[in-house]
């Protein structure tokens, strides 16, 4: 699924000064390329003008800059974007490279297999703090997911490929280019909440996550960047040790283990108390507050009780509660919850103190919902 040259968005600027001084080009060149990629969003060497016409040629027949290709692309009422990856269909052309993203629709409905794709999304939005415009990339780590919860639609295969590090970056960088040539700006924040458990891939999200904070490469804050984890302790402590004060988002997603092991399989090996203590690490060492993720599932974890209960949990962390009201997945027996249901349930939480904000559902109407138009590309292939 991954090409056998070196792919660029693996690269720090020491591993690319070596690769391309080792294919006879001067020490600075790499810094060229990389000022090319990251500040002016020029993936195609050919078009990297100031390099010599030889390097271009060296770097295009011995370096992919693109890996994959977009199959899909898809645009909500909302202006969010959602991009549908084949990784083992060969990169664009160089002149595709070049072209506006944005132009990009359908190429084909029934390219690929479900089992080398992965979903990215823009998402448009507004700060609620600052009132600033923001655009926030979420990103895939894993084709499929290993975690199998049973409402998601990514994890309904299980797990099929870990991505690289250049390939998560990647994502990155082609939602900050669609987010120039939408007419919005590059991106202000990423948010690890597509497919995969982020936690069981750090061999790529560690080196990925210094790219994209680094100077030289995405130049993001850290604390912009959220990296939501089902619940791996052992991920959460590697990731707190890690020298960037990222935001960790623990997906709880029901107050109780009981309730819990019955939609997040997962939860039969890691209790709500060993969260809670990874939780209380992460903030000790990072000073960074948690973000509980909690989707509502319709008559099923949306109740009263449920909302006290996860009150009481999430006292014993400095943290903050994200409501996600669920998006159907056709196939799947869960429902949306009312809405006269998700308010009580925020009035409930908000009246114990703790911080609560429902998350606005963005692109109802492209599927966005993780790993859904993956799943939805997947049944009209297997229906034609
Ligand atoms: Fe995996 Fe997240 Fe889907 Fe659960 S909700 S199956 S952790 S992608």
């Amino acid at each position: 699924m991954t090409s056998p040259k070196p792919h660029f968005f693996d690269q720090t600027p020491d591993s690319l000064t070596d690769l391309l001084a080792g294919w006879g080009m001067p020490r600075f060149r790499a810094q060229q390329a990389l000022d090319w990629v990251y500040r002016k969003g020029v993936a195609d060497p050919q078009a990297m003008t100031n390099l010599s016409q030889r390097n271009r040629d060296t770097l295009s027949q011995r370096m992919t800059f693109l890996q994959g290709r977009v199959i899909r692309q898809q645009t909500a009422t909302d202006a969010t974007q959602k991009l549908l990856i084949d990784w083992s269909l060969p990169p664009e052309t160089p002149a595709q490279n070049g072209r506006n993203l944005n132009t990009l629709t359908v190429l084909g409905d029934n390219q690929g297999s479900s089992k080398t794709q992965t979903e990215c999304v823009l998402i448009p939005s507004t700060s609620r703090d600052s009132g600033k415009a923001r655009r926030t990339a979420c990103v895939s780590s894993q084709v499929g997911c290993p975690v199998g919860c049973k409402f998601c639609a990514s994890g309904l295969g299980g797990l099929d490929a870990n991505l690289t590090a250049g390939q998560i970056v990647q994502q990155a960088w082609q939602l900050s280019r669609l987010g120039v040539t939408s007419g919005g700006g590059p991106l202000t924040n990423v948010v690890f909440m597509g497919m995969g458990e982020p936690l069981v891939n750090l061999k790529a999200v560690l080196p990925a996550l210094h790219t994209l904070a680094a100077d030289w490469g995405m130049n993001l804050s850290a604390r912009r960047i959220t990296v939501s984890t089902v619940g791996v302790p052992a991920g959460i402590r590697r990731l707190a040790a890690l020298d960037l004060p990222v935001t960790l988002a623990i997906s709880l997603h029901a107050p109780n283990d009981a309730l819990r092991k019955q939609i997040i399989p997962w939860a039969e090996g890691v209790t709500i108390d060993q969260l809670v203590e990874a939780g209380q690490h992460y903030f000790r060492t990072t000073k960074r507050e948690i973000t509980l993720e909690y989707i509502l599932l319709g008559g099923l974890n949306d109740q009263p009780q449920h909302a006290h209960e996860l009150a009481t949990v999430s006292k014993r962390l400095r943290s903050n509660i994200n409501l996600i009201r669920y998006n159907e997945v056709a196939g799947l027996p869960f429902t949306r919850p009312d809405a006269d249901d998700v308010h009580r349930f925020q009035r409930i939480l908000t009246d114990t103190g703790r911080t609560t904000h429902i998350r606005a559902s963005r692109g109802r109407d492209i599927a966005a919902a993780c790993g859904q138009l993956r799943h939805e590309n997947q049944t009209t292939t297997a229906a034609v």
